[in-house]
């Protein structure tokens, strides 16, 4: 695996605004380095602990997104370093990260993971639970917190046809959503959406973070 080679090929195909996320979950800090060397800062991490050790071995100005589902109580280990957590599913999750990053005296920007894939097994807030949450306006007094944008993985299945609708429908929500509650807070911009096999299509639906693993690192082994 040419590490350094993979993150340029697909730096290549970015377009601009478009960044990348690398995903290094399951690899060791050697790994990382590598892409790091090739300029790579912003890296992706699904579990609290391996990221947490990564951050605290790794070169300071790398930025750490938080991808994988997480739980309350697992919060308080990232706030005071993470630098992006993408997949908040419930109010009571952005509460609790708003009351740590207060703790640790950080704001920390959050995108709403939405459940696009037709799988069921997928976490996520559907349209209309994320269109009440945002409603109800809660959110508004979470003042450690910055509402970021959402994210949202397509299903995983061969049809093309399929993952661009689904990734088009998160597109059309995110308008819908910066236009209702959002209008005037520059900071939401984000969609996270693309992983190795299927961001092209996400890249063409308006995809702002592609979060890519294996096309970089190799397959993982769990
Ligand atoms: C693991 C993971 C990725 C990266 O997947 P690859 O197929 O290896 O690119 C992207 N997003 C999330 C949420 C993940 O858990």
């Amino acid at each position: 695996m040419n590490i350094q080679a993979n993150i340029k090929e697909v730096l290549s195909t970015l377009p601009e605004g478009v960044r990348l996320v690398a995903v290094s979950k399951f690899h060791p800090n050697e790994a990382i380095e590598e892409a790091y060397a090739a300029g790579q800062r912003i890296f992706g991490e699904s579990h609290v602990q391996e990221m947490t050790k990564k951050h605290e071995t790794l070169p300071a100005d790398i930025e750490w997104h938080f991808i994988g589902h997480l739980q309350t109580n697992k919060v308080k280990y990232m706030a005071p370093y993470v630098a992006m957590i993408h997949a908040v599913d419930s109010y009571r999750l952005l509460a609790e990260i708003d009351r740590q990053a207060a703790k640790a005296g950080r704001t920390i920007p959050c995108l709403l993971q939405i459940h696009i894939a037709q799988e069921e097994t997928k976490f996520g807030f559907t349209f209309d639970e994320c269109r009440q949450m945002l409603q109800e306006g809660e959110w508004r007094k979470l003042s450690n917190v910055r509402l970021a944008g959402l994210m949202g993985m397509a299903s995983n299945v061969d049809d093309d046809e399929q993952i661009k609708r689904e990734f088009c429908s998160l597109s059309n929500f995110f308008r819908e959503v910066k236009r209702e509650f959002f209008a005037d807070a520059e900071g939401f911009k984000e969609i996270s959406m693309g992983m190795s096999h299927d961001y092209p299509l996400a890249i063409q639906a308006g995809s702002t973070l592609v979060r890519v693993g294996s096309k970089i690192f190799g397959e993982r082994i769990y």
